[in-house]
């Protein structure tokens, strides 16, 4: 490495002339009676993308996991089970609503939730699960629609992570009653902060519509409000962008795929590690290249991360299981119907996300792992 080598971000976006050319037209043009046009041809690219019937743009995923329980009616008293390792958006929204998340275990392979962790957490107060297709990976959403019909609960699926991602032949965030997407600058797709709901559901599609505009049903002109809602709104710069970045959505994944391949043939036969899995009949959009080291390394991820840092490559640490942090320490009960020994502690204690951005070329990626064995000694 030498001295003038810059720092190799984790993330970063992928923006062509075609973003800047709709945003400076949404300048110009995208107000009075146009001022929602890029955001309806955003929504209606994306939904035909995801393939579901309505999409509504937001200014973030965390907006859309809050307006798809609030549609719901779900409340104080009531319980959701969610992963216990996932990014705390995933989980906030169900403290905001006033009802218990119940963490549940997620799965070796694919970093999902478990759903034999979700049956065991079930309980006659359960309303709703959180699935999470975690940096890319599919949950197991046949199971876990089998669980929720089963009981009658919602099942929301944050996709914020896997745009493009496939279970089954239906591409992710079509898996669940309702689906969530981020546009945050490090996600699959940007707009720098954003997100998107989607849902088949008429119902829940018109009361986030109601919801999301201060309890004002669509098209009221009159400020005549029904309820207390609240405003969550994308701006029409930001459609523009989305949109933009819409239509080079097949562009976009492919170029996510490519990075993950370069990886995953310089590491291979490298032993003691696992990357990111994509089982039979699902397709993995790889959003975060990421890599488990076994723990006979002796490195955990800080230690992992730190070796990184020292030749000038950023990196995340996989998230922490959500029942160690200190914003839970208050919630006994949520974790409850943990396994004693949880899957997601060792994952989650040794994982690290590699730099996985559309700056990633061949020979950074070959840097990147040419670190990684030297950090770890191969
Ligand atoms: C990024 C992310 C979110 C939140 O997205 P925002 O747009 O920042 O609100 C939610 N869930 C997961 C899994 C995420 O990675």
């Amino acid at each position: 490495m030498s001295e003038n080598e810059e720092v190799i971000p984790v993330a970063g976006p992928w923006v062509t002339e075609r973003e800047i050319a709709y945003v400076a037209d949404a300048a110009r043009n995208a107000w009075f009676s146009n001022h929602y046009e890029y955001n309806r041809r955003f929504e209606e690219a994306f939904a035909a993308y995801v393939g579901v019937k309505h999409a509504v743009s937001l200014p973030h995923c965390t907006a859309a996991i809050h307006l798809s329980l609030a549609a719901a009616g779900i409340g104080p008293g009531d319980e959701v089970i969610v992963p216990d390792v996932t990014w705390i958006a995933s989980v906030a929204p169900v403290v905001y609503v006033g009802a218990t998340p119940i963490f549940a275990d997620i799965k070796k392979d694919t970093w999902c939730i478990d759903p034999r962790s979700v049956e065991t957490a079930t309980t006659a107060r359960t309303k709703a699960i959180i699935g999470v297709d975690l940096y890319g990976s599919m949950a197991d959403w046949s199971e876990l629609r089998r669980i929720a019909e089963r009981h009658g609960l919602l099942l929301i699926e944050d996709a914020a992570e896997a745009l493009g991602s496939e279970y089954g032949g239906r591409k992710a965030g079509a898996l669940g009653d309702t689906g969530v997407f981020s546009f945050h600058g490090s996600k699959t797709l940007t707009t720098g902060e954003g997100g998107m709901f989607v849902t088949n559901d008429d119902h829940l599609h018109q009361r986030v519509m109601t919801l999301r505009d201060h309890g004002r049903p669509p098209g009221d002109k009159l400020f005549l409000n029904t309820e207390v809602g609240f405003k969550y709104k994308m701006s029409a710069l930001q459609a523009a962008f989305g949109l933009a970045q819409i239509e080079r959505v097949e562009e976009l994944i492919a170029r996510k795929r490519e990075i993950f391949n370069w990886y995953r043939e310089t590491l291979n036969g490298l032993d003691g590690i696992t990357l990111n899995a994509e089982p039979q009949g699902t397709l993995n959009s790889y959003w975060m290249v990421t890599v488990i080291p076994e723990p006979s390394f002796g490195l955990d991820k800080f230690a992992l991360m730190d070796g990184f840092r020292g030749r000038k490559i950023d990196t995340r640490p996989f998230f922490s299981p959500l029942s160690s942090l200190p914003a839970f320490a208050d919630r006994p009960a949520s974790s409850a119907h943990m396994p004693a020994q949880p899957v997601g502690e060792t994952i989650a204690k040794y994982g690290v996300n590699l730099p996985s951005g559309y700056h990633m070329t061949e020979e950074l990626v070959q840097r990147v792992a040419d670190a990684l064995k030297q950090i770890l000694k191969v």
